[in-house]
C-alpha cells in the first residue's frame, strides 16, 4: 500500500482542490496518512495572497528536504498559487521537488481522464464545489489572475450532476467556489447565471443547504439577490469584500466601486432579505492610506455592522499592479495601529449582535 499526504494552505478553493487531489489519489491506490514522514508522495498545495503564506509554505517545503536525501524514492509536488507558467526559479531553489503544477490543473503524472472524474467516495456532509476558475479583475494587489489565470465556468449540468452525485454519496450541504460568483457563466454559451445554478440546484433531493462565495460588488446582480431571498435551500449568507470605506483608496485598488454604490447595494440585500448575513475583507494600510481615508473604513464598519469581517495589512505582492507602481509607504506600526483598532471594533460589533439573539 502506497500513503500520500497533502498539506494545505489558503482558501476554500485551494481546500477543495486538495479535497479533490486525495480523491484522485485514493481512486489510484493510495491511503492518507496524517504524518508526512510515512507518505510515499507528498503535495503541498501553497497561498501567496500574503507574504505570510508563503513564507509559511517555504518553511515547510525546506523541513522536506531531508526526507528527499533518505529516500529519494518518495514524490514531492507543489501546487497552488506559488507555481507559475514558468517555474525555473523555484526549480533551481528546491530541486528536491519532483513536480510543479498549477493550481486546480490535473497533476502531470495521473491519467487526465481519472482527473476529470475525482470525486470523494465518502465525501464531507458540506463539501465545496469550484464553479468558476481564475478572476478577470485585476485589483492592484491581488496575485490570483496572474497565478490562477482568466475566468473559465464550469459547465452548469456538469456541476449539477456532480452535486447530484455528492448528494448520493452523504453530502448535504454545498459551498459553491469562485474568486468571483457573480462572474459564473458569461464564458459559457447558454450563459447562464449564478441565478439559474441555484435554482437547478434547489431541486436537488436530499441537498439541504447550498451556499456560496465570493461576491464581488460591482457585479453582484439584482436577480441573484432576489434568487437568494425565495430560493428555501440557500443560506441567507453573503460575502461581500468591501476592502476599504475611502473612494480615493478604493479607486487605487482598482475595485470598480464606491463606496455610495457599496452601502446602496448592501440596503438593497438588506431589504429584500432582512436576516442576511453579511461578510466583509478590510486591507488596512494600502500605499498611501492617510488617517481619514482609514477613518472612512471604521465609519463602514460601524454603520454597516458586519456579521464577520476578515481582515487584513496589506503586504505587496511580486508582480502586481500595487507592487509594481506604488510605494508601500504605510508604516508596519500603523498598519498594525489600523489593525488593532478595526479588530477591536468588530469585537464589540459581534458581541452586541449576538447579544441580542
Ligand atoms: S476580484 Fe480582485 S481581489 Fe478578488 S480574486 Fe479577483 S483580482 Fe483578486
Amino acid at each position: 500500500m502506497l500513503n500520500y499526504h497533502i498539506w494545505t494552505i489558503g482558501c476554500q478553493m485551494n481546500k477543495a482542490e486538495s479535497e479533490r487531489l486525495g480523491s484522485l489519489f485514493e481512486e489510484t491506490g493510495y491511503h492518507y496518512v496524517p504524518n508526512v514522514t510515512d507518505a510515499d508522495l507528498i503535495v503541498i498545495n501553497t497561498c501567496v495572497v500574503r507574504q505570510n503564506a508563503e513564507d509559511r509554505a517555504v518553511h515547510k517545503l525546506q523541513n522536506f528536504k531531508p526526507l528527499k536525501k533518505a529516500r529519494p524514492d518518495i514524490i514531492i509536488a507543489v501546487t497552488g498559487c506559488w507555481v507559475e507558467s514558468n517555474n525555473d526559479q523555484l526549480k533551481k531553489t528546491f530541486p528536491f521537488v519532483d513536480y510543479f503544477f498549477k493550481a486546480g490543473e490535473c497533476p502531470p503524472w495521473v491519467d487526465r481522464a481519472k482527473w476529470l472524474q475525482a470525486l470523494p467516495k465518502e465525501p464531507q456532509p458540506a463539501t465545496y464545489v469550484p464553479i468558476i476558475h481564475g478572476c478577470n479583475n485585476f485589483c492592484a494587489y491581488c496575485v490570483v489572475p496572474y497565478r490562477r489565470g482568466r475566468e473559465k465556468s464550469r459547465p452548469l449540468s456538469e456541476i449539477v450532476c456532480e452535486v447530484k452525485e455528492l448528494v448520493s454519496r452523504g453530502t448535504r450541504e454545498v459551498t459553491l467556489l469562485g474568486q468571483n460568483v457573480d462572474s459564473y457563466g458569461h464564458d459559457l454559451p447558454e450563459k447562464p447565471a449564478l441565478s439559474d445554478l441555484l435554482t437547478e440546484l434547489n431541486d436537488i433531493e436530499g441537498l439541504y443547504r447550498i451556499r456560496f462565495l465570493t461576491n464581488h460588488p460591482k457585479d453582484m446582480s439584482r436577480r441573484l439577490i432576489q434568487t437568494v431571498a425565495h430560493l428555501d435551500k440557500v443560506c441567507k449568507n453573503i460575502t461581500l469584500p468591501a476592502q476599504a470605506g475611502s473612494n480615493e483608496v478604493l479607486k487605487v485598488m482598482r475595485r470598480g466601486y464606491t463606496i455610495e454604490e457599496y452601502r446602496r447595494l448592501v440596503n438593497e440585500i438588506r431589504r429584500e432579505i432582512p436576516d442576511v448575513g453579511l461578510v466583509s475583507d478590510i486591507i488596512v494600510g494600502f500605499p498611501s492610506e492617510t488617517e481619514t481615508q482609514f477613518q472612512q473604513t471604521v465609519n463602514l464598519l460601524t454603520e454597516v455592522k458586519f456579521d464577520t469581517v476578515h481582515l487584513a495589512a496589506y503586504s505587496p505582492r511580486p508582480g502586481t499592479i500595487a507592487a509594481r507602481e506604488m510605494v508601500d509607504d504605510v508604516s508596519a506600526e500603523d498598519k498594525k495601529r489600523r489593525l488593532t483598532i478595526l479588530e477591536n471594533l468588530q469585537v464589540n460589533i459581534v458581541t452586541e449582535i449576538n447579544a441580542k439573539l
